[in-house]
């Protein structure tokens, strides 16, 4: 089960399978009812879970994931600012309602404001109803703090399956993980953290970078990703622009 929740090709042949049947009971109860049968996703709409866009323009978003501390994200924002870039930042809900004024600043600065969900803990082994619960405690505690309505969500941990991916689009959120990692995460060091990123990053890239203060490395890797990125080409997006240039495919 674990190996089938994270092969995409697996996924998506069961997806299709398992879209068969219930086709085939949409157009029978369409017969019955004379109802328009169930909207069926087309191949120009975005996965449900999205992990790069499908396009060949130059095009990119970096992403932030913040879920503690209050050092790192000031110098990311001064970076970001400097260098003229808009980016999505995934933020935790307690996170921002510890840091109300940091949070604030990233909507202000014009970055997108997405949700790391409210307790930093798999989504699979969580129920539909307190996913939910989840989401909406973070979603509130966003809006509340930024302004703003998040409806991109980066799931604790990168976690899901195809339940989880459901319950989220069921809670009005897209699920957006990564093509590209940075392993800032991982403390690999700023040159090898920036060399990743730009030997990895191709057209329609959803780059995984950390503004928490666990991710130290960050403010030094940040500004060799952006010039290097540019440098190629590149224009750096919010990850709700990059889904304009194509479609989010779970691949
Ligand atoms: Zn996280």
């Amino acid at each position: 089960m674990r190996i089938y929740l994270f092969s995409a090709r697996n996924l998506k042949r069961n997806m299709v399978l398992a879209a068969v049947p219930v086709l085939a009971a949409a157009a029978f109860t369409s017969v019955l009812t004379r109802q328009p049968a169930v909207v069926v996703p087309t191949l120009t709409e975005h996965s449900g879970i999205v992990y790069r866009v499908k396009t060949e323009e130059p095009v990119a978003a970096l992403t932030f994931d913040i879920s503690w501390g209050e050092k790192v994200p000031p110098p990311v924002l001064d970076i970001l600012d400097r260098e003229a870039v808009k980016c999505t930042f995934f933020l935790s809900g307690p996170w921002a309602v510890k840091h109300p004024e940091i949070a604030r600043r990233i909507a202000d600065d014009g970055h997108e404001v997405g949700s790391h969900g409210w307790r930093h803990e798999n989504y699979s082994t969580f129920s539909d109803a307190v996913i939910k619960e989840e989401i909406a405690k973070a979603h509130r505690a966003l809006k509340e703090t930024t302004g703003r309505t998040p409806a991109l969500i980066r799931t604790p941990n990168g976690d899901w399956n195809e339940r989880v991916v459901k319950a989220i689009s069921e809670a009005g959120y897209r699920a957006i993980q990564w093509s590209v990692d940075s392993l800032d995460w991982k403390d690999i060091g700023a040159k090898a953290s920036t060399k990743r990123v730009l030997d990895q990053a191709g057209p329609g890239a959803i780059i995984l970078m950390h503004a928490s203060d666990s991710a130290e490395q960050t403010p030094d890797s940040l500004p060799g990703v952006i010039q290097g990125l540019k440098e190629k080409g590149y224009q750096l997006v919010t990850v709700s622009e990059l889904l304009k240039h194509g479609r989010g495919v779970a691949e």
